[in-house]
Parts: C-alpha cells; sequence; structure tokens
C-alpha cells in the first residue's frame, strides 16, 4: 500500500486554540500510526482575514505540543508543490478555465450589485437558501465581454444524488438541489476554499481529509470537482463537534475553559497533558484507562473509535490529567518547571536560596493542578498575611489552646536549629505536656504560626517560613 498522507490546514485567520488542535493532532495520530505522512498546508486565501503571526504561532504551539509536520512550506516535498495556497494562484487560475474548457464551468459576469439584488428578491419570495440564477450559464460571449471582470462557476449537475462515505458518519447523503452554481474562482482570480482545497488535496496526494464537521456541508461541492476532473476522492472523515458545558460549540467565549494552547503553556500546564486530554476529545480507546502517553495513542489509534457524538470540553478534567503528569515530573523536574510560573511582582525570590525554593516548591508537588497555580500557596511565606474569615472561623471553634500556644512560641524562640526534625519534637511535647492530639494539637499550632488554616505538612511548613516569621505571627494572634 502507498503511504497514507494526512493534511492539516489550517487558514491564518487565527492562533492555535482547543478546537483546531483537536484536527491536527487526529491527522497526526492518524497518519503516524499507519506509518504515513502528516503535512500542514496553509490555507490563506481568504488575504483580508489573515492574522500577522498567526502562522508562525501555530507552527510554534504544535512543535511545543509534539505534532511538528512532517512536511510543510517550512520543509516542503518538491514532488508535491507549494504548502501555501497564496503561493498557487497560477495554478487554480489554469485549473478552472480548464473546467470551463471541459463544460464543467462558466463566466459569471453578474456585478456583486446584480447578485445582492437578485438574492434579495429571492428571500422576499420565501426562498430561504438563494442560489445563484444562472443568468450567465449559457452566455454567447462578445466583445462587451472582453475586459468585463468575471467569476467562474461550476455548473451543478441537477438533481443528483451525491454520496459520501465518511469514516464517522458513514453513508451521508446530498442532493444537488441544495447546492447552486458555486464560484471556484473569483474575479480577483483568487480561488474559492471548495476550489482550492481539492486541487490542493490532490496536488499533494492526500489519502484521508480529516477535519471539523462544519465542512461536511463543503464536502459534495468537493466531490462535484473531483468528478468533474476524473479524480479518485480521498476518504473524508468528519470529527463531531467540541462543546462546552452549556452544550454550545467550544469557542474563546466558553466560560472557565480556557481556548488557546498559549493560554495553557501561560498557566503552566505539560504539553505531554494537552496532547493526551485533546487525543480523548472525541476519540476513545478500547481500555478505561485516562492516562496515556502520545506512544500510547499513536500505537493504539484505531480511526474507527470516532465518537459520533458531540464530546464536551471539561476543564476539571483536563486539569486533572494535567496533575497526574506532574506527578510524573522527577522532583527536579517538577522544580525547574514549576519554579518559571512564581510571580516575582507579589513574591520576591531574591535573598531565598536555591534549597529553600525548591523545598518550598516540593511541599506542594502532590497537589498542583498546573503551574501557576503555585502562587495559590505561596502567600504564607511572604507576606505579611493577616489570617481570613475562614480561619477566624475555625479558631474561634478550638478552645482551651492558649497555654500551649504561649508555650509554643517560647520553645520555637529558643530553638537554635529551626528544622523540621526539631520542630516536630517541639509539637510532639506540646501534645505530651498538655495532653493533646489530632486536630486539637496540630490546628491552633498551624494557624498561630502560618496564619492559615490548611497547608502542607506542618513542621516542614514551619521550618520554611523561617523563626522570624513565625514568631511574628504567633504574636500577631496572641
Ligand atoms: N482551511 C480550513 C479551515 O481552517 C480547513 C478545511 C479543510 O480541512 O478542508 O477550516
Amino acid at each position: 500500500m502507498d503511504k497514507i498522507r494526512l493534511r492539516y490546514a489550517p487558514s491564518p485567520t487565527g492562533f492555535l486554540h482547543i478546537g483546531n488542535t483537536r484536527t491536527a493532532l487526529m491527522n497526526y495520530l492518524f497518519a503516524k500510526h499507519y506509518g504515513g505522512v502528516f503535512i500542514v498546508r496553509i490555507e490563506d486565501t481568504d488575504i483580508e482575514r489573515n492574522v500577522e503571526g498567526a502562522i508562525e504561532s501555530q507552527f510554534d504551539n504544535m512543535e511545543w505540543l509534539g505534532i511538528g509536520p512532517d512536511e510543510s512550506f517550512l520543509n516542503p516535498n518538491k514532488l508535491y508543490g507549494k504548502y501555501m495556497q497564496s503561493k498557487k494562484f497560477d495554478v487554480y487560475d489554469k485549473k478552472a478555465h480548464e473546467l470551463i474548457e471541459k463544460g464543467y464551468a462558466y463566466k459569471c459576469f453578474c456585478t456583486p450589485e446584480e447578485l445582492e439584488k437578485d438574492r434579495e428578491e429571492q428571500l422576499a419570495r420565501g426562498i430561504v437558501a438563494p442560489q445563484y440564477n444562472r443568468k450567465c450559464l449559457n452566455l454567447t460571449l462578445t466583445e462587451e465581454h472582453k475586459n468585463k471582470p468575471y467569476n467562474i462557476r461550476f455548473k451543478v449537475p441537477e438533481n443528483k444524488i451525491i454520496k459520501i462515505n465518511d469514516v464517522v458518519r458513514g453513508d451521508v447523503e446530498f442532493n444537488t438541489k441544495e447546492i447552486g452554481d458555486f464560484v471556484i474562482l473569483k474575479s480577483n482570480k483568487i480561488a474559492t476554499y471548495n476550489f482550492a482545497v481539492v486541487i490542493d488535496d490532490v496536488d499533494m496526494a492526500i489519502t484521508h481529509v480529516v477535519r471539523g464537521e462544519e465542512h461536511i456541508s463543503n464536502t459534495p461541492r468537493q466531490c462535484l470537482i473531483y468528478e468533474a476532473f476524473g479524480w479518485k476522492e480521498p476518504k473524508f472523515c468528519h470529527l463531531t463537534l467540541i462543546v462546552d458545558e452549556t452544550k454550545k460549540k467550544l469557542s474563546k467565549r466558553s466560560g472557565n475553559a480556557l481556548f488557546f494552547i498559549s493560554q495553557y503553556r501561560e498557566q503552566g500546564y505539560l504539553p505531554e497533558a494537552l496532547f493526551n486530554y485533546i487525543a480523548l476529545l472525541g476519540w476513545s480507546p478500547k481500555v478505561e484507562q485516562e492516562i496515556f502517553s502520545k506512544e500510547e495513542f499513536v500505537k493504539m489509534f484505531d480511526e474507527a473509535r470516532f465518537s459520533k457524538s458531540p464530546s464536551t470540553f471539561d476543564m476539571v478534567k483536563m486539569k486533572w490529567i494535567n496533575s497526574q503528569w506532574m506527578k510524573k515530573l522527577d522532583d527536579k523536574q517538577f522544580v525547574d518547571f514549576t519554579k518559571k510560573f512564581i510571580d516575582e511582582s507579589k513574591f520576591n525570590l531574591s535573598g531565598k536560596s536555591d534549597q529553600w525554593i525548591e523545598d518550598v516548591l516540593l511541599l506542594f508537588k502532590k497537589e498542583l493542578e498546573f503551574g501557576s497555580q503555585i502562587n495559590e500557596h505561596l502567600d504564607i511565606f511572604f507576606a505579611k498575611n493577616a489570617t481570613d474569615d475562614q480561619t477566624k472561623q475555625v479558631l474561634s471553634e478550638m478552645s482551651d489552646y492558649k497555654e500551649m500556644i504561649l508555650d509554643l512560641k517560647k520553645k520555637l524562640s529558643s530553638l537554635k536549629e529551626f528544622k523540621e526534625q526539631e520542630i516536630k519534637d517541639v509539637i510532639k511535647k506540646l501534645g505530651e505536656d498538655f495532653s493533646k492530639k489530632g486536630k486539637d494539637l496540630f490546628m491552633p499550632i498551624r494557624i498561630f504560626t502560618t496564619l492559615s488554616f490548611h497547608g502542607p505538612e506542618l513542621a516542614k511548613t514551619i521550618s520554611l517560613i523561617g523563626q522570624e516569621k513565625v514568631l511574628l505571627n504567633i504574636e500577631s494572634l496572641i
């Protein structure tokens, strides 16, 4: 069998987000599972909508996720032409005129004003989806047309059923009744998406087209073009929608879900975790397990396991998967990774030793869901923080701790070595002297030393806050 070739074909109208990443990633897995080639092609024919920096940013984020392409305009294979549509306008122009010669397309001289007027008339007559009225279909070209601008329209056969055998949806049928004669080349000589996509998929020997379901209604138009040229269609695979918890298509306005890959990078998510979660959007493995590496996904990929219903993006699960991947980091990796996310405008690290920073960060290794979440935990080590209402409430429910706290203060202030073990010994001794254990022992100590009712391992935390600040904390509450 020839190598299979799949492509992710972004328009540079925006940045890499959960939706288009899922498309890229499924193309990647599909290609890699079968030892094929993963290609990125830039569909930039809609020049006005192109966003500066979008292409570079998409490539950068794809590399970060581990789905860099085997072929793209950065590493082209000369056999397959250009990997960017704006470099191929001459090719589309030639091919569109070829269709005119073969009788599958025709020149349309209607002006935008005429087209708009006709559309409005059709709408007024109650036609919901107006189509081109074919005024130019059988035009006899004369001298007067010579220097007039024209669109090239595809001549859609009447009342024909077009069948698509989609990998996800099975057989889907369309009637050409629903499709008007559509423009394939605009008067400015720029090809439309439906035309360029077919020329490119053929030029690049694409075997499987995996894309979002919003493109399924474009597919019959593309099939007509394949047929007109006598070309073999690729296999189509339309992925179902990703929705948010309100069941709307996931977007940058979707509540608390982060949308862009760059946002995840900034907040301290790991590429392995994003890969892991996105690969489970609209695709599921045979086994119950949820944590998989890229290599495992490549190995177990199976195009028969795409979901037929929309998948809901779940930020809670995304965070959980990231926390699982963070736990897999060894201590050094965890510290190197997390340190980058400390907000130094809030937490001044100058004067803190590397060992101290490392010890503080490792206190939170088991609970961090993403890197920048570390900033929610650092107050107790830095701020001249006050107790919050919840802590005050917890303290008000405790009784009979005053003597113990006074003794705690005395013992801690006389410690020569303010280290975890020494502090543990102090706490143990207090427990014995005051006949307290469990919450009755630890909670007052925690609140007076850290000014908070929750936090990581107590003795270690106290030692890392440092003697001076701990004594001030106790003083401030007494
Ligand atoms: N350029 C199209 C998009 O960004 C891709 C269409 C396709 O994959 O055929 O949605």
